[in-house]
């Protein structure tokens, strides 16, 4: 079982002809409203792929808050460390132009409504790996510790959060770390070769995401390095959320997408494939919550 810890938001994500200038208008011509949030996209995605996944996260007492948990237990996503607070669920107006431009507006939500002395070892209890996403550092270093005390395994994905300082030393702590380049950029002088190779070992790997150009995987003693696929890309929203489920299947989840397991190692050429899949298949389609289910990535996989 895979918990995700971090937001769960209400996304409305609308199409436009063009993003307007101030005083400008625009038109919309595409409106899609699901759940949305990196930690509750990822739980999502995984249990797209058939894995048991949880959700550590909270939404406020409004009806955005309802329709969000709910569409994630639809989703058979195990939502009992999701806390509603009073206040309002966060929700992200995603503004996406005709050349995949994206401007985001987002109301003071309650999003980050746990703090660290609500962590509990309950939280990740029956479970074997716990993923972190941007949230608030001092939860995240109380969920890291309550997943070591319990010896679970760690991966961290901060996404633009990286650069609060806060976060510098959780970043030794995890076992897998995932960065989009301009992150990895901004952690370690260069976002390939000797300082992300020097940074990395067995114990912290650390995995960096280039967009259309795949992702590398850096373990330390190895690099690997798979190219991505080739798609159309009509909204990139979610699409690391995406690959880290395809990631963390493929590595912790033990799930191979039709092709026969290679032993205890993790296999991260396959893991990168799955992961470089999941993001590819996710950026074809609008909104955050696009990944693809296990079927449609194993015969994407496949082709
Ligand atoms: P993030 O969304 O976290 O900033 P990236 O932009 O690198 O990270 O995207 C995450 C992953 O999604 C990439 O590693 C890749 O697998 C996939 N992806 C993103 N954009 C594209 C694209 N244009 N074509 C194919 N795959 C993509």
């Amino acid at each position: 079982r895979i918990i995700a810890a971090g937001h769960l938001n209400w996304d409305v994500t609308l199409r436009v002809t063009a993003l307007p200038d101030p005083d400008g208008e625009a038109q919309i011509t595409e409106q899609h409203r699901a759940g949305g949030g990196s930690a509750a996209n990822v739980a999502s995605a995984l249990a797209g792929f058939g894995l048991a996944a949880g959700l550590i996260g909270s939404v406020g007492t409004d009806q955005h808050g309802r329709m969000a948990t709910r569409e994630l237990r639809t989703q058979g996503v195990d939502t009992d460390s999701v806390v509603t607070v009073e206040g309002e669920t966060t929700v992200k107006y995603i503004v996406v132009d005709e050349a995949g431009e994206v401007m985001v507006l987002a109301n003071d939500g309650v999003n980050e409504a746990i703090g660290p002395e609500a962590v509990e070892p309950a939280m990740v209890e029956g479970a074997d790996h716990v993923h972190l996403t941007g949230q608030r550092p001092d939860t995240a270093a109380a969920l890291i510790e309550v997943a070591n005390a319990a010896g679970l395994t760690v991966s961290f994905d901060p996404g633009r959060r990286i650069e609060q300082r806060a976060f510098e030393p959780l970043l030794d702590q995890v076992d897998v770390l995932l960065l989009n380049e301009r992150e990895a950029t901004a952690v370690f002088p260069a976002a390939s070769g000797p300082p992300i190779e020097r940074a990395a070992s067995p114990d912290r790997v650390i995995v960096v995401k280039r967009g259309a150009d795949g992702a590398s995987v850096y373990t330390g003693d190895e690099t690997h390095h798979h190219p991505g696929f080739a798609v159309e890309a009509v909204d990139t929203t979610g699409a690391g959320d995406a690959f880290a489920a395809g990631f963390l299947a493929a590595t912790v989840g033990g799930e191979s997408f039709g092709r026969p397991g290679s032993g205890a190692e993790p296999d991260y050429e396959r893991a990168l494939a799955v992961a470089n899949g999941s993001g590819a298949l996710t950026v074809q389609a609008a909104g955050a919550r696009s990944a693809p289910s296990r079927v449609a990535l194993a015969a994407f996989l496949a082709e």
